[in-house]
């Protein structure tokens, strides 16, 4: 495995993937986030001192072999939509050439960016693929797990999974194998809605 040679961690390989990580915020508080418990994920420290810019990510990619990585996934330690230009920016960069961009998300991004249409630009750029955290069977369960800062986030995660996949962008909604939640129930929600379903 190849680190980072800048301070910070901004991408990381496994399975396979190259995993992007530019920023630690997020607009949930999972009571079983790995943030909470760890600095970071197979052997990386995944705390920023800053949030890379477009160029620095760019910067960083540039110094890659692409073409060997299944896929390249905006994930990390936060959620990636609170960096959406920064996401879109680079996807289109990826895409351009010719690599397959997925993006782990908490589901939240029309509420973090109530002025954008976020799925069109992700759908634009050329997001080939996002995950879902679903999480919970019920919003009150997800309230209590996940601790979202928006009311009616789990409503909002809905939404977006289904315009998402309303626009050709393959869906996979996720739950972490925790003894709270009913697992076949999630996935019953997931394919439902037409997303393919992972227990993470
Ligand atoms: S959505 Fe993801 S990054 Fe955010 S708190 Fe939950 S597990 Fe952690």
């Amino acid at each position: 495995m190849t680190e980072s040679t800048a301070k910070d961690t901004i991408y990381y390989e496994a399975h396979g993937n190259l995993y992007l990580n530019i920023t630690n915020k997020c607009s949930a508080s999972c009571v079983f986030c790995i943030r909470d418990f760890s600095d970071g994920v197979y052997g990386y420290n995944l705390r920023l001192s800053h949030e890379p810019t477009v160029d620095e990510i760019i910067s960083e990619l540039e110094t890659l072999d692409l073409s060997k990585y299944k896929e390249v996934v905006f994930t990390g330690f936060g959620e990636p939509t609170i960096r959406l230009d920064e996401m879109v920016e680079v996807t289109r960069w990826l895409t351009e050439r010719n690599v397959t961009v997925r993006l782990d998300t908490n589901g939240h991004a029309n509420l973090i960016n109530p002025d954008r249409d976020v799925v069109s630009e992700l759908k634009y750029a050329g997001m080939s693929a996002v995950s879902v955290s679903l999480n919970a069977e019920s919003e009150e369960l997800y309230n209590e797990l996940c601790r979202p800062i928006y009311d009616n986030s789990y409503q909002a995660m809905l939404d977006f999974t289904r315009e998402a996949l309303d626009a050709g962008i393959h869906i996979r909604m996720t739950v972490v194998g925790v003894p709270e939640i009913d697992i076949e129930k999630c996935e019953r929600i997931a394919h439902d809605i037409g997303a393919d379903f992972h227990v993470r």
